[in-house]
């Protein structure tokens, strides 16, 4: 596997703690972001003497990146500068809040070498807003796409359905002609030991579903094709970040508990294909605890493969899957594979195995026979 080329930084500050979110996030305070900075600048250097770059993708995730001030994000990206001679050739993603810039502020990201926004619309009616703890309005959101533009920003907006009281319709169709050329649309999910779960908040199943479907729909008929399960984008404004983890393919990390893939090491036994790392959080990675590394072999690989590959409507190559990982999937997964055909879940197309409509809505249960299979 070639040396990775594409760079996951994690930005842990939050105006706000959302009560749904189970992300590494903190409010931010002044000594917590000085030491973040320092840290981060240093990581970037021993990071960078191991793969040097040049960097195709950036994405700046977090948390909320945009509520660092424009002092603080320039360190940020001169360290990524400094370290790898440039930001991402093909793509350089900021996650920004509405309410954390304006349209000036947006010139000066662009300026800096950002060249798309992830905006953290969720939705734009003011009810749901509250519901969801976001300290931003629904005008405010729209508001944001079109600064971003203005600017001369690519834009990404993301969307909450199956939140109570939700019109998921009037979001989708908001989201879908605000101006921003990819849409991601996530299920409300309500994880253990957020505030959401502490309240009992419940989601709907089968309104989930429904608005999954209404998801593809509405975006479709706006021109935003759904080309993996959450993401929808006009054609040639797809995540060229995103799909680097959809494809396997390497990224690394900085920052605390930014997760990564790295290739192997010419040190590392043959059996092994990968590590994945995983930054400590902010406290063990402020005293410079290294990540956690945990060694890939080809069968693991293969299934971690199938997993992701099969979110895209681009599917999974198999001749490709072979090469990596010496699994042959028709071969060692006989069963699974008839089974996925029999219910019209999984198609293939020459070497591309894809899940079809049908299998895309319930890809949990068309995998699940194939990690049984592995286990034997
Ligand atoms: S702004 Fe985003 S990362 Fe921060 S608490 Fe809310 S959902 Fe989590």
């Amino acid at each position: 596997m070639e040396a990775p080329r594409s760079l996951y930084v994690h930005v842990p500050f939050c105006p706000q703690v959302c009560p749904y979110c189970d992300f590494h996030k903190m409010r931010r305070h002044e000594p917590l972001v000085a030491g973040y900075l320092e840290r981060l600048e240093r990581e970037a250097g021993a990071l960078a003497a191991r793969y040097p770059g040049p960097l195709d993708t950036v994405y700046l995730g977090g948390g909320t990146p945009s509520h660092l001030d424009d002092a603080e994000l320039g360190r940020v990206l001169a360290a990524l500068r400094a370290h790898w001679g440039g930001l991402g050739a093909r793509e350089t993603t900021l996650e920004a809040d509405p309410g954390t810039f304006d349209a000036t502020r947006a010139g000066g990201w662009r300026a800096a070498g950002i060249t798309r926004l992830s905006i953290g619309l969720q939705s734009t009616q003011d009810h749901v807003l509250r519901f969801l703890g976001r300290s931003h309005r629904g005008a405010q959101a729209l508001q944001s796409v079109r600064d971003a533009r203005s600017a001369g920003l690519q834009v990404s907006v993301d969307v909450i359905t199956a939140v109570p009281g939700q019109d998921a319709r009037a979001d989708l169709e908001a989201a879908a002609s605000s101006g921003a050329q990819h849409v991601s649309v996530y299920t409300l999910t309500v994880e253990p030991h957020t505030p959401f779960a502490q309240r009992g908040v419940r989601i709907d199943d089968e309104r989930a579903a429904d608005d999954f479907d209404l998801a593809e729909a509405v975006l479709a008929a706006h021109g935003l094709r759904r080309y993996e399960v959450s993401n929808h984008a006009r054609p040639g404004f797809e995540s060229r970040h995103n799909l680097v983890y959809w494809r396997g393919d390497g990224w690394l990390a900085l920052g605390p508990s930014a997760a990564g893939f790295e290739p192997r090491a010419p040190s590392d036994p043959a059996a092994v294909l990968a590590v994945r790392t995983r930054n400590p959080p902010i406290k063990t990675w402020l005293r410079g605890e290294a990540p956690e590394r945990t060694p890939v072999d080809g069968p693991t690989l293969a299934l971690e493969l199938l997993m992701t590959g099969l979110r895209t409507r681009e599917g999974v190559d198999l001749a490709r899957l072979r090469e990596r990982t010496g699994v042959d999937v028709p071969a060692r997964f006989p069963r699974a594979l008839s089974l996925a055909r029999r219910h019209d879940l999984l198609v293939e197309d020459g070497a591309l195995l894809r899940a079809t409509p049908a299998g895309t809505r319930v890809l949990n249960a068309v995998l699940r026979p194939f990690f049984d299979e592995a286990a034997g």
